[in-house]
C-alpha cells in the first residue's frame, strides 16, 4: 500500500503561492495566457473519454478539426495501445499508475459489489507522486478521482462521483452542490469559489437514456439529450478556462467524458449493423462527429494556454466500434452495467485491446513535429513514466511503462530536465 500525503497544510500553501503567482505574472502579449512563474516544467493533459481514429481522421482530413490538426502538426500522434476489455476507470487508473488494473484495484466500474474510487487504488498515482516533489498539480473531471485526494494545488472529481439522482455514481451527473458520499474538491476552501465562478456544474456526462423512455418519442429524446451533453461541455469549458487562467499549476488534467457516451448509442451506423434502430439511428447521425467538432473548440480554448515551453497531451482511454454480432448481449446494456436498457450500438470492452485503441498526441519542447507513431509504440502504461520524466522524475519501480523515448528529438526530455535543474 503506498503512502498517500495528507498534507493539511497544502491548501494554504497553495493559496499563499497562487496569490504570488498572480501578483508576479508577467505581462504577455496575444493570445498567450500563460500566467505560471514557476521554473518546473508545464504540462497539460486533455484526456477524452474513447477519442476513435476512425471518426476524428476523416474529419481532420476535411479541415473540420483545425486545432486538433495543428497539435497534429507540430506534435507526435499515433494509436494508443490499451488494456483488456478496456474501460474508462480501469485504463485511466493505469494512466495514473503504470500497473495493470489488477495490481492497482480499479478493475472496472464496480469492484466487489462497489462503484470503484480512489481509496481502492493500491498504487500510488501520478498526482501524489508529483506533489511530494514539490509540482504543483491541478485536476478536474477526470475520471476514477472520487473521492479527491490531497495534492499540491485542486482537484475536481469526474466520472464515478456520487450525488443526488446519481446514487451508484455511475454515468450520470450530479451537480457540484448534490455530491454525496465523499468530496469532489480539493481544497474544500475552493468550493464557493468555483460556485461563484463557474457555477453550479454537473460533474461527468449526463446518463444515457433507457429504452422506456424512448419509446415513441426518439427524435425529441435524442435531440434534448444531446443538448444537455453541449451543456455540460459548456460549463467544463468554463472550468477549464477558470482554472487555467486563476490557478495555473505546473501539472494539469482535464478530461472530456462525453464523447465516448454519444459514441455508445448514436455511433453513425448503418441498417446492416448491428443494432440499427431507423427511429433512434437516423435521428441525428452527425451526433458523434458533432462531438469531435465541439471537442476541437475545447482544445482551441486550451491551446490559448499553451505556449512553445508546455507540453501538450492529448489522449484517449481506448476507442470505440460498432457492435458486430447479432445476438451481443451487449446490445441493450452500457458498460456491463445491469439492469441498463439503452439500446447500445458501440462498444468498446472488447477482450483484444488492440481492437479498440486509444488516442496520443503530444507537443511540447524537444517533440518530433508531424511525426507519426506507426504501430504500437505508445501504451497507457507509458504516460506516467513519461510525465515524471518531463520533471526529472525516476518512475518508482513497480511502474511497468516506459519514458516515450520515440517521441523525442533527442531521445528524452532533454530541455525540461535543465529546466528542472535551474
Ligand atoms: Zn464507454
Amino acid at each position: 500500500m503506498w503512502n498517500r500525503i495528507h498534507h493539511s497544510y497544502l491548501s494554504s500553501v497553495s493559496v499563499a503561492f497562487l496569490c504570488l503567482s498572480i501578483l508576479a505574472a508577467p505581462i504577455t502579449s496575444g493570445a498567450q495566457k500563460v500566467s505560471s512563474t514557476s521554473s518546473k516544467p508545464r504540462v497539460l493533459v486533455l484526456a477524452v473519454n474513447g477519442a476513435e481514429w476512425d471518426l476524428l481522421r476523416p474529419l481532420l482530413i476535411r479541415g473540420e478539426l483545425p486545432n486538433l490538426k495543428k497539435v497534429i502538426e507540430n506534435g507526435s500522434w499515433g494509436k494508443l495501445r490499451t488494456v483488456s476489455a478496456p474501460n474508462c476507470p480501469k485504463v485511466f487508473s493505469t494512466f495514473f499508475t503504470s500497473v495493470p488494473p489488477e495490481q492497482h484495484g480499479i478493475t472496472g466500474f464496480v469492484v466487489d459489489g462497489e462503484t470503484a474510487n480512489t481509496n481502492m487504488l493500491k498504487s500510488e498515482p501520478i498526482w501524489s507522486l508529483l506533489s511530494k516533489h514539490g509540482v504543483t498539480v491541478g485536476m478536474a473531471n477526470v475520471p476514477a478521482t472520487f473521492p479527491v485526494m490531497p495534492v499540491n494545488g485542486y482537484m475536481i472529481s469526474g466520472m464515478l462521483t456520487r450525488g443526488k439522482g446519481c446514487e451508484d455514481g455511475i454515468l450520470c451527473s450530479p451537480k457540484l452542490s448534490e455530491v454525496e458520499g465523499g468530496d469532489a474538491v480539493y481544497p474544500k476552501s475552493m468550493i464557493p469559489e468555483l460556485e461563484k465562478n463557474v457555477g453550479d456544474f454537473l460533474i461527468d456526462c449526463s446518463r444515457m437514456p433507457n429504452m422506456e423512455d424512448l419509446k415513441g418519442k426518439e427524435a425529441p429524446e435524442v435531440n434534448a439529450w444531446l443538448d444537455g451533453v453541449q451543456k455540460i461541455r459548456d460549463q467544463q469549458t468554463k472550468l477549464f478556462e477558470y482554472l487555467l487562467t486563476n490557478h495555473p499549476t505546473d501539472f494539469t488534467m482535464f478530461d472530456q467524458s462525453c464523447e465516448d457516451r454519444v459514441g455508445h448509442w448514436l455511433y453513425p451506423i448503418q441498417p446492416y449493423n448491428v443494432g440499427f434502430d431507423p427511429k433512434v439511428n437516423s435521428v441525428r447521425p452527425d451526433a458523434f462527429p458533432n462531438q469531435y467538432r465541439a471537442l476541437d473548440k475545447v482544445l482551441g480554448t486550451l491551446l490559448q494556454h499553451v505556449d512553445e515551453n508546455t507540453y501538450f497531451f492529448m489522449i484517449s482511454d481506448h476507442g470505440i466500434k460498432p457492435l458486430r454480432e447479432f445476438g451481443d448481449t451487449h446490445g441493450h446494456m452500457s458498460h456491463g452495467l445491469t439492469p441498463s436498457t439503452t439500446p447500445v450500438i458501440a462498444k468498446h470492452d472488447y477482450p483484444d485491446p488492440d481492437d479498440v485503441p486509444g488516442a496520443f498526441i503530444a507537443m511540447g519542447p524537444g517533440i518530433k513535429k508531424n511525426h507519426e507513431l506507426v504501430g504500437w509504440v505508445a501504451s497507457a502504461f507509458d504516460i506516467a513514466p513519461t510525465i515524471l520524466h518531463i520533471y526529472g522524475i525516476e518512475p518508482p519501480p513497480q511502474m511497468q511503462g516506459h519514458m516515450l523515448t520515440e517521441i523525442f528529438e533527442s531521445g528524452a526530455p532533454s530541455q525540461a530536465s535543465s529546466l528542472h535543474a535551474q
